[in-house]
């Protein structure tokens, strides 16, 4: 299985490869330095631009959250739906598509690998049902752990390294790949009808915060050498004047960053980053973040960027999901996972002409450019929160040209207008830039070694799109730009040739990657742990874990713990 891309302009920031022409070769699923070119399968991409395959680090695509989203609106579906094709399946909708329709629309956009950030652990077994439904693309997902009552009661002991071998369980026991962290300490006040408001509230029945939910498990992250950091949703989001609550969540873990490696990754950063007392006075605080991220380097984040459109909203913060219900008085959905997390559905429309969200749009796009180095801000939609993943080739117009964010800003509410941020920003990303917030940068903030660029041993996941950047100015050509990016002229998977210009040639599964956490004492699964699960889950002990064999093609990535 040889592969040879040739003469392509090549983008690759992990090894500081900026629009060179050159060839890629593959063979046996990986890069390789070179192939034999008579034999190999050639794809001529001369004048147009490759890229490493794409890396999504938060899209909910998969679980009870994105299925039970699935149920409540059957008017996602019957509006976009999928013919079956000789190699693909048929599938519905537009803003929570069905498993396989998801995993076509990602490959077609040239992105081979997605991590879905928002797994329960009791609904573990269920979501990698769903991502071994999802082909074309590599796959991973994260366990909400921030109100997970084992982890709040040794954060409350103050027993951070018994707290890390049970994180090391459940890493296994539910096939995940990164701490999550919703709201934390509010998930479990939900449960009674509260939330917290802020990092040193107390949550209810257990002595421990927000602050120290938060330290903790990054204390845990790094006694365990997780690839990834805390991944944190912060508590406040989606409220006017929660910026400060985002500061402040940075700053909780300043003094635990080492070696200037980041510490915590603030996920959707865009719903964190509202300034002003209420819905009325809401400006954006993306000044302020910028000003802290461009002067630390112990944080990354993405942008959880708003598109104008029908979209569906879905998170595991159950009181925010609330909040909006009340705000919208659309159709809502309302699931406390027992003693785990809570979660919320509610469907929803972003409008150019109302105040608030248009503010939102500003905000997204204004972290992008505001913050210096893109390493530190990936790019992103919290698909579907912020609008489905399919448009990302919009964002990227945005982002490399200041005529496209004109174009909207013309049309958007023009209160919001006025107070935006973008007319004042010249900034526009080049193609350099892109790959770095669209692939490279994700990879290296998830510790995948393998992904987000094309050197030597690299996985052979390969975009190339017809847009020629010698050539083309994306300032002014941005709907070109646009337009290459939602179709990929080849997306190639693993070495082997999957789409061409849009249409799926070839199914492949895909990996899912979960963490095998080597630690020297594994934790003790103890009778009065066992009980427990009798009393106060739904699910015994004996039936709770996701084993190997549930999952389809399973890619194990050992990482040894310090304990
Ligand atoms: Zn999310």
């Amino acid at each position: 299985m040889e592969l040879l891309v040739k003469n392509g302009i090549v983008y690759d920031p992990l090894n500081g490869v900026d629009g060179e022409k050159m060839d890629i070769a593959a063979k046996d699923g990986k890069v390789v330095e070179q192939v034999n070119e008579r034999k190999a399968r050639r794809i001529d991409a001369s004048g147009m631009l490759v890229m490493p395959g794409g890396v999504d680090i938060h899209t909910h695509i998969a679980g009870s959250e994105v299925n039970t989203g699935r149920l409540l609106r059957p008017e996602d579906h019957f509006k976009d739906f999928e013919r079956k094709t000789s190699v693909t399946r048929s599938g519905v909708g537009r803003s929570i598509p069905s498993t396989f329709t998801t995993g076509y629309r990602y490959a077609r956009m040239g992105y081979t690998t997605i991590m879905n950030p928002s797994m329960p652990p009791l609904e573990a077994k269920h979501t990698h049902e769903e991502l071994n439904d999802t082909p074309m693309v590599d796959k991973a997902t994260y366990p909400l752990l921030g109100d997970w009552w084992f982890v709040l009661e040794y954060l409350a002991q103050g027993d951070i390294r018994e707290c890390a071998r049970h994180v090391a369980w459940i890493m296994d026991t539910t096939k995940g790949y990164a701490i999550k962290i919703v709201n934390p300490g509010g998930l479990e006040a939900w449960g009674f009808g509260h939330n917290v408001k802020g990092l040193d509230d107390q949550v209810p029945h257990f002595c421990t915060t927000p602050r120290e939910i938060i330290r903790g498990l990054c204390k845990v992250n790094r006694l365990l050498n997780l690839p990834h950091t805390i991944h944190v949703h912060t508590n406040n989001l989606g409220r006017p004047g929660n910026y400060l609550t985002a500061l402040e969540t940075m700053r909780c873990v300043e003094d635990l960053a080492m070696d200037n490696k980041p510490a915590i990754h603030l996920t959707h950063c865009q719903f964190s980053a509202f300034k002003g007392d209420d819905w009325r006075t809401l400006v954006s605080g993306a000044e302020e973040i910028a000003d802290y991220v461009n002067s630390h380097s112990h944080v990354t984040m993405d942008m959880g960027q708003v598109i104008f459109t029908d979209t569906t909203t879905m998170t595991a913060d159950g009181p925010f999901q609330y909040g909006l219900y009340g705000l919208t008085g659309n159709k809502w959905v309302n699931h406390d996972v027992e003693t785990e997390t809570s979660a919320g559905i509610v469907p929803f429309r972003y409008r150019r002409k109302s105040y608030v969200h248009a503010v939102q749009w500003s905000i997204g796009l204004e972290l992008a450019l505001l913050i210096k180095d893109p390493w530190k801000i990936l790019m992103t939609t919290d698909n579907p929160n912020g609008g489905p993943f399919t448009a990302y080739p919009k964002i990227i117009a945005w982002l490399t040209s200041k005529r496209a964010r004109e174009a909207s800003l013309k049309r958007i509410n023009p209160r919001a207008r006025e107070r935006s941020l973008l007319p004042s920003i010249d900034r526009e990303l080049s193609f350099y830039e892109v790959a770095t917030v669209t692939r490279a940068g994700q990879a290296k903030a998830l510790g995948l070694k393998q992904k987000g660029h094309l050197g030597v041993g690299a996985d052979a996941d390969i975009a190339v799109y017809s847009v020629n950047p010698v050539t083309t100015d994306p300032s002014r050509k941005y709907k070109a730009v646009r337009k290459a990016f939602k179709r990929a002229a080849y997306t190639i998977k693993g070495g082997q040739l999957v789409t061409k210009d849009g249409e799926i040639l070839k199914h492949v599964d895909g990996r899912t990657m979960w963490l095998d956490v080597r630690v020297s004492e594994p934790t003790r699964i103890t009778g009065e742990m066992k009980k427990r699960f009798k009393e106060y889950w739904t699910v015994e002990y004996d039936n709770y874990p996701v084993n190997e064999d549930c999952v389809k093609v399973p890619d194990p990535i050992t990482v040894k713990a310090s304990i």
